[in-house]
């Protein structure tokens, strides 16, 4: 099946109720949405000669548009490639060029870097943005049957940073969104066409995820003004669009549960908010029960099994008489209903409960592979589960607690940043001979980074602006770190490896010193 059905049903079904909006105000009906996701389809098979299985990139900041382009990707039967819009050029010519992507999608704020990358990424012939007379004159061509897809056909790219530092594309198919929607009708949420979704996080990440099965059931999906988490506009929002839902990470959590907007907004309109992306500390998790009540339930998933390995329900959260509440608030919760997990040793045997191995998931969710990547795939699939790179352990409940990650993976603000990656960039620096980047636990943002940098033999220490300048100039901002630390040598253990666990220790004993005496 082909997911864009859902837009062109909703279009003749209820053609005259909101579909898409900007802040509040009603951006397409049923009908419009469906016209231009046709109209859009056409022009892309037509006008650009695109072909099924063809990918198209979207490089854009949260916007109606980037849903209508999506389900027009679909609706021609060709493969979305959502980008987080907050990566640098390089990074996303990189994608571009992976994915061998022929048509980008983007918007003015984009247009000049995106446009700038024709001529660069070989297989990228076309750039049209979005809102404007462009994307008007695309929505508004000839429209395009439904193209016909099978269920194991790709849907959509979902590239995620590997521990090798570069990107790979977990290959989503439409099998996979199809379950992963059904999913969250099974274990979140009953979604009817009078509610409502909030586009708060990024569309190319969850929140576009658990758009789907609001799309799929007829609600509103409105996309802020400000386009990311602000308070009094949620809480205006609130006022405007009954039955909201929305999916953010913890720490944007924290930040709105502390906002005396939220206190004071019309909290009878808020029906759940997903939580998901890094874990939640149990302080942060209470006084977020405390403003918005029993509406919150954690999702734990990953690109390569679209938010769906476990989840910690809307009830399960309330239960708080549960002898084991607390334990369980700091866990992922319970498998979800459509996928088996187990928790593994190295050689992939399960490990007794209570005992930490390795989470693998099998399941219709778990991408059909990485793009272009045979030897990596084999490796993540193998045996036909998903090895997740998590590490947790089940208790005699089945309910599954998250011990480390054993990919070394840094969230901060609930945006992945894989210290490889930052590595090899500081190693640009000609003063820089060794570096190791971790995280440092961090009340507000999750984690922050710290750079642990050893100076070029009897060249003077680089400076702090110094290092910050070679990560402007390859990565995006958010990945660079707080802190840089010139060190005289790196830990390394018996086999010359660094031993990133000790500079973590030497982080946390510096924020918890042991008492004197
Ligand atoms: P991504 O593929 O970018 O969605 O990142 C997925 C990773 O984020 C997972 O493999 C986990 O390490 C982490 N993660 C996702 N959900 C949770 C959660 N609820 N609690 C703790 N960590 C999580």
């Amino acid at each position: 099946m082909n997911l864009a059905t859902w837009v062109e049903r909703n279009g003749r079904r209820m053609p005259a109720a909101p579909a898409l909006a900007a802040g509040d105000r009603v951006h397409a009906d049923w009908s419009s949405f469906a016209a231009a996701t046709a109209g859009a389809a056409g022009a892309f098979r037509s006008e650009f000669g695109l072909a099924p299985g063809d990918r198209v990139a979207i490089v854009m900041n949260n916007r109606p548009e980037y849903l209508e382009a999506v389900f027009a990707i679909w609706h021609a039967g060709l493969v979305a490639v959502p980008v987080n819009a907050r990566l640098h050029r390089d990074e996303i010519a990189y994608i571009l060029d992976d994915s061998r992507t022929a048509l980008a999608v983007t918007d003015p704020e984009h247009a000049d870097d995106v446009g700038s990358l024709v001529g660069t990424v070989a297989s990228l012939n076309t750039v049209v943005s979005a809102p404007g007379e462009s994307w008007d004159r695309v929505t508004s061509a000839s429209p395009a049957p439904l193209a016909e897809r099978m269920a194991d056909d790709p849907a959509w790219l979902f590239y995620t940073s590997g521990t090798t530092g570069r990107p790979k594309g977990a290959t989503l198919t439409h099998r996979n969104l199809l379950a992963m929607s059904l999913s969250y009708f099974a274990d979140i949420d009953q979604v009817s066409p009078n509610d409502s979704i909030l586009h708060a996080a990024p569309i190319s990440h969850g929140s576009g995820m658990y758009g789907l099965p609001h799309i799929a059931c007829g609600a509103v999906s409105v996309i802020p003004e400000s386009g990311g988490v602000d308070s009094r506009e949620i809480a205006t929002l609130l006022d405007r669009w009954p039955g909201m839902s929305f999916f953010a990470a913890p720490t944007m959590i924290k930040r709105l549960a502390a906002e005396p907007a939220m206190a004071q907004a019309n909290l009878a309109n808020l029906k759940t908010i997903v939580y998901g992306g890094a874990p939640m500390y149990l302080a942060d998790l209470e006084s977020a029960l405390e403003v918005f009540g029993p509406r919150l339930a954690q999702i734990y998933g990953q690109g390569e099994t679209p938010m769906t390995i476990t989840a910690l329900s809307k009830a399960d959260h309330a239960d708080r008489d549960h002898p084991r509440w607390r334990e369980r608030m700091q866990s992922v919760g319970f498998p979800r209903t459509d996928v088996e997990v187990r928790v593994v040793d190295p050689d992939d045997r399960d490990v007794p409960t209570g005992e930490v191995g390795e989470v693998v998931v099998r399941g219709d969710e778990v991408m059909a592979g990485y793009w272009d990547r045979p030897d990596e795939t084999a490796e993540t699939l193998r045996g036909g589960w998903l090895h997740t790179g998590d590490v947790g352990s089940f208790d005699d409940d089945g309910c599954l607690t998250l011990r480390d990650r054993s990919k070394d993976l840094i969230i901060s603000g609930g945006m992945n940043i894989y210290p490889r990656e930052v590595e090899e960039t500081l190693l640009r620096n000609p003063d820089v001979a060794g570096v190791a980047v971790v995280g440092r636990p961090d009340a507000e943002w999750g984690e922050t980074v710290v750079a642990f940098v050893v100076a070029v033999d009897g060249a003077s220490a680089p400076t702090a602006e110094a290092l910050d300048r070679t990560c402007l100039d390859h990565i995006a901002r958010y990945k660079r770190p707080k802190e840089y630390r010139i060190v005289d040598a790196l830990p390394t253990n018996n086999y010359g490896k660094v031993v990133k666990r000790e500079l973590r220790d030497q982080l946390r004993a510096e924020r918890n010193p042991p008492a004197d005496g």
